[in-house]
Formats: C-alpha cells, structure tokens, sequence
C-alpha cells in the first residue's frame, strides 16, 4: 500500500515537471513571440518587412524553409522595391506572384490555411527548393477580405505541421503579419503619392529635394560620379498657345515617359516645375553625360505625338553638370547640392542661347573654391 502510494507520488512529480517543463517552454515562445510582433510593428518599409519576415519565422519556428509570397497584380510591390534599390529578383524565399486566383485555386474559395504533408500540387510554387519540406503550413495573409499573400513554413519532420494541431497562436501571428502589410502597403503608395507629379506620372520637385542629398552622400560614399541633367521643353508656351493647353498637357506626359525610358530603373527623374524637368545619374560622369543626353534629345525629337488630328512637334534642350567624389568636397551635400543645380542650369541656359534642340555639358563641378569662399566669408 505504502510502496503504491510513493509510486503514485513519483508518477506524479514527474508528471508535474513535466507540465512545469512545458509551461516554461511556452512561456519562452510566447515571450520569443511577443518580441516578433514588437519588431514587425516597428519596420518602416516594405523591404524591411520581407527581410525581417523571412529571417525572425526561419529562426524563431527553427524550420528548413520560409517563403513568403506577395500578390503583386499591378507591379506595383516590385516597382517600388526596386525604386528602394532593394533585389527581390536574387532574394531567396521571397516570391511575387501577378495571379491572386492562384491561391483560390489550390486553397478553395476562402483561402483557409493548410497544415499538413507537402503535396505537390499546392506546394510546389512555395518551396522551390531542391529538397521539399515532409509537412507544410501554408498560411494565406487575408485583409478586409482581401489577400495579400502567404506565410509559407515547411520542415523535414513530417509531424511538423498536421491538420490536427492547435493553430491559435499561428492564426495570431498571420494575423499581425496581415495587418502589418497591409499598413505597409498603403504606406509605400501613400509615400509615393504624395512625391509624385499627377500629370506626368513622374516625381515631383518635393521628391528631388529629398533624394538629391541622398544620392549625393551615396555617391560619395561608394567614390562614383554623379550627373545632374536639366531638361526643358523648346518653345512650349507656343504648343500651348497654337494647340490648346489640354494638347500642352499631353504633351508634358509624353515627353516626361519619354525621358524616363531612356533611364536605368534606379536613376531619379522629377518634374522640377512646368515645362522643367531634373534627373540625376548615378556613376555617371562628365564624359558619359553627352551620351545620355543626345540619347534623350533624339528620342524626344523624333517623336510623333498626335493630339485631335493635329502632328504637334516638340524638342528639348539639356544642361548637364557632374560631381566627381573628391577629399576637397568637404561641405555638406546640400552647398554641393546646390553647385550642381546651378551648373546644369547655367549650361541649360547655353543651350537655349545656342539655338535650343540641343544638349551642352557643363562639366564637373568644383566647389573648392567656393569653399575657401565661405571659410573666408
Ligand atoms: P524656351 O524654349 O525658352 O524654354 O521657351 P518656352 O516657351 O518653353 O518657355 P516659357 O517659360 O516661356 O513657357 C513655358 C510655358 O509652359 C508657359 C506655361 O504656360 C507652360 N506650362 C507650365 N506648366 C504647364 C502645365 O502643367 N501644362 C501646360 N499645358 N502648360 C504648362
Ligand atoms: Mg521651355
Ligand atoms: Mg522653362
């Protein structure tokens, strides 16, 4: 009876440690969990979103694979991940995907989360690696009734994720995960909204003020040239005054794509005011400038733009100017900022002087002097 009774109280202790064990456990994850949410509420952009997704789920589950799929119907998440200079193409785990039916497809009409053995047919467009998971939770990010995407985890241990476990904490994390891309989302298109010129489509003036310091100190930084053209359309005012103001429109928006395609996807171009437009060139010197220039005043003149029946012809005329990183360059980017507007314009001026349709390198800045100038002053 009494040896019953001890063995009973062994039974029970270890039972106890057992569940003291897992409360511990628990508590540990769940402390682990709540610093996630913490940091997932504090990322400021898109691209912090995706690298901090992918790499707190891989460590925080321990899992052998994360992806995360984005739905992107419109280009627009890569456009501006791009535009953030960050390379989603080369970002392994991270997928876009231009088809939102494609989760209805493999998932059903509500897109309800799987957990359970990698099948193939669901699966294979979220584990691309070589060695696919044994069991999967494919989680559909769901907003308003929208979706945004998947959390997709995978493990080699196929009693990883089964249909039968417990998916409250889960349906809490893809929830916060939801909500913060949702707000991220909105912010990226509310921030560019806000910088870029209705008409055109392209940035506007508020937007060049902000990236031109930037892009200054990135290219000292990295020791690249910077070019700065200033581009003005020749004789508008008559465009507007023979074919009307609304033919004067399109016409800027034209011009604007025009320039524009001629560019690399990272360099900036910005409406500067009315018929004005800036763009900057990163490594690019005064001795490429020409090239990008002649490129860009061909293109515009030998456009054919069409506005109610009436052909309306348009050239445009460039200033350029280059900054070239130098120890003499001590001021901050903003005087250089300014050095660099001032000479492309100048330049641009030469070019309307000249006879307009035509490009004119204002060479490389030098600010030393001015520089001397103000320690003097
Ligand atoms: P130049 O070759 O010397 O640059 O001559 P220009 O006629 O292009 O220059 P000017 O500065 O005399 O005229 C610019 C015109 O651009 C005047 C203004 O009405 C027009 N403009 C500015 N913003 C807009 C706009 O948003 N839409 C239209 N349609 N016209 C605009
Ligand atoms: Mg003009
Ligand atoms: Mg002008």
């Amino acid at each position: 009876m009494e040896k019953d009774l001890s063995m009973g109280l062994v039974l029970l202790e270890s039972h106890l440690d057992g569940m003291l064990e897992r409360v511990q456990q628990n508590s540990a994850a769940l402390k682990r969990f709540q610093k996630f949410e913490m940091g997932l509420l504090g990322l400021n952009t898109l691209a912090e979103m995706i690298e901090y997704v992918l790499t707190y789920t891989q460590n925080f589950f321990e899992l052998d694979h994360v992806s995360f799929c984005l739905i992107d119907e419109n280009n627009e998440i890569s456009r501006y991940l791009v535009e953030d200079r960050y390379d989603y193409k080369n970002r392994q785990g991270l997928i876009l995907l231009s088809e939102k039916d494609f989760f209805y497809d493999r998932l059903g009409a509500m897109a309800r989360p799987y957990l359970g053995a990698y099948m193939p047919k669901l699966c294979d467009y979220f584990f691309l690696e070589q060695e696919k998971p044994a069991s999967v939770a494919v989680l559909p990010l769901n907003r308003r009734g929208r979706i945004l995407g998947s959390l997709n985890l995978g493990s080699l241990k196929p009693d990883r994720f089964s249909m039968s476990m417990a998916t409250d904490f889960i349906e809490h994390m893809i929830s916060v995960i939801s909500i913060c891309l949702e707000n991220n989302l909105n912010f990226e298109t509310m921030r560019r909204t806000t910088l870029i010129d209705t008409l055109t489509g392209v940035n506007n003036r508020f937007f060049w003020e902000q990236r031109i310091d930037e892009e200054l100190d990135r290219s000292s930084r990295n020791n690249q040239p910077l070019t700065c053209l200033f581009l003005d359309i020749d004789f508008f005012k008559k465009v507007n005054d023979v074919y009307g103001h609304q033919a004067g429109d399109y016409v800027l928006t034209e011009v604007a794509g025009t320039i524009k395609k001629q560019l690399r996807s990272n360099d900036v171009l910005a409406r500067y005011g009315g018929e004005e437009f800036v763009a900057l060139l990163s490594n690019i010197d005064e001795g490429k400038a020409d090239e990008i220039s002649e490129r860009i005043r061909l293109a515009i003149s030998q456009l054919t733009l069409n506005y109610n029946g009436d052909d309306i012809p348009v050239t445009i005329s460039i200033g350029s100017a280059s900054y070239q990183p130098n120890s003499a360059f001590s001021c901050p980017s903003s005087d250089i900022a300014e050095a660099l507007i001032k000479q492309a314009d100048t330049a641009l001026y030469e070019a309307k002087r000249k006879g307009r349709n035509r490009v004119e390198n204002g060479g490389r800045i030098a600010t030393i002097n001015r520089q001397l100038d103000h320690k003097i002053a």
